[in-house]
């Protein structure tokens, strides 16, 4: 690919997914995040053009397309509602994990729903005791027969309650990465439930909570892969899904870019035009400039990981802190841009800094995006 030009076919795919963000989901994305409304109607919709399995396999009904293609979606669909930008985003990366390492059978059985979100996917990484360290995670999955025995609590899992599908990294072996499996858990499984919709900052219209196992039986058919690669799987995920929650901070802050210079041509203060004033200006400049700094580098991470080249996890995480801080202090300066106005709810701005604020700490927070580009500088600073 070049990096500085699209083609022609990813023009009309970025155009297909902004225009279905300013229609299906901007108008309603205030009052979704009022009410907590998680709008899975919607997100069918983006599944049935192609947004459910964006770079999944089309054998299963997916589409087929690349993590750059991936970028453009989801930056702009972060143009109408991050929140729901970030959780379809969540979702193609649980899919993906089934596609790339699920047997013929599993990717059969499970991913034709998921590519139409007739059924959706969570995550389930994080625990109580094991975050930023999410190798030291506990959840225990216990060999019995042809089952395996699921004991444990994830917390923060996105879509919870609401998903059908759980990707779920667990404990099978010994302590350390190595001992993790990868395990498809179905909603209905006995054994399986859920805790209360956490009261978040931001991403009111996606549900955030604990996953319970006790007892939870699953068959040793739904593990993703060999026993003790679920680690590996996991961070195979993270890889990609970094990239998608980078491309949902600038398009948010893209969208409220653009809105602060709606608002700075009209806004008077001192006889003219807000727009007018050389300070607001350089502001203005500076947002553009570091946004399109941080799409570059962006766009450059998923050209890396759809080459798979060797430094592709590294760019990815580059990206992914630059992005999501690049995208949350745009979107803060466009609230300054808008005075008091930024911060009452009717503008939408504070909305997109609440949303976008979390980016800097899901998918690995920003300071582990800095521990695996300075794990590469080290070790080759050492020769490695
Ligand atoms: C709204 C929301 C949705 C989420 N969705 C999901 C989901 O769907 N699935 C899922 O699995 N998880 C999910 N998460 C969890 C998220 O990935 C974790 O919160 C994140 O990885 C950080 O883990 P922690 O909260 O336990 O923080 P901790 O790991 O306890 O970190 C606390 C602080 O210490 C810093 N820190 C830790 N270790 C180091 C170090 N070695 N050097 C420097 N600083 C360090 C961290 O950067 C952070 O600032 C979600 C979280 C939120 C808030």
């Amino acid at each position: 690919m070049n990096a500085f030009a699209l083609t022609e076919d990813q023009i009309a795919i970025r155009d297909m997914a902004q225009e279905f963000a300013a229609e299906t989901l901007a108008p309603h994305a205030m009052r979704w995040d009022e009410e907590k409304h998680f709008p899975v109607e919607e997100m069918r919709a983006a599944a049935a053009l192609g947004m459910g399995g964006i770079y999944i396999q089309d054998d299963v009904g997916g589409s087929g397309l690349t993590r750059l293609d991936a970028a453009l979606i989801f930056e702009a669909l972060s143009t109408g509602c991050p929140t729901v930008a970030a959780y379809i985003s969540i979702h193609n990366m649980c899919a993906w994990m089934i596609d790339r390492y699920g047997s013929d059978e599993q990717r059969r059985r499970l991913l034709p729903k998921l590519c139409t979100m007739e059924h959706l996917a969570s995550y389930c990484l994080t625990e109580p005791g094991a975050g930023s360290d999410a190798a030291a995670l506990k959840t225990k999955a216990a060999l019995d027969g042809d089952h395996y025995v699921l004991d444990g609590q994830k917390q923060f899992i996105s879509g919870a309650g609401v998903s059908d599908i759980y990707v779920v990294m667990a404990r099978t072996g010994e302590a350390g990465p190595g001992g993790i499996s990868t395990i498809v858990v179905e909603k209905d499984t006995p054994g399986l439930s859920f805790g209360a919709n956490e009261k978040k900052m931001g991403w009111n219209a996606q549900p955030t909570r604990a996953v319970i196992f006790e007892n939870c039986r699953v068959p040793v058919a739904n593990r993703l892969g060999p026993e003790g690669i679920g680690f590996k799987i996991a961070m195979a995920g993270l890889d990609g899904g970094r990239l998608n929650i980078g491309a949902c901070s600038i398009g948010g802050a893209q969208g409220a870019l653009d809105r602060s210079l709606a608002y700075a041509k009209e806004r008077k203060a001192f006889g003219s035009a807000i727009a007018d004033f050389q300070a607001l200006q350089f502001k203005l400049a500076d947002m553009a400039t570091e946004l399109e700094a941080a799409r570059s580098l962006l766009w450059r991470a998923a050209a890396a990981l759809d080459a798979k080249t060797p430094d592709a996890t590294k760019l990815c995480a580059m990206a992914k802190r630059i992005a999501t801080d690049t995208g949350f202090e745009v979107a803060n300066d466009a609230l300054q841009i808008h005075g008091g106005y930024g911060y009452l709810a009717d503008y939408g701005i504070e909305k997109i800094v609440r949303d976008l604020r979390v980016h800097q700490i899901l998918e690995g927070t920003n300071e582990v995006m800095r521990m695996i580009v300075a794990r590469g500088l080290v070790g080759r600073a050492k020769g490695n």
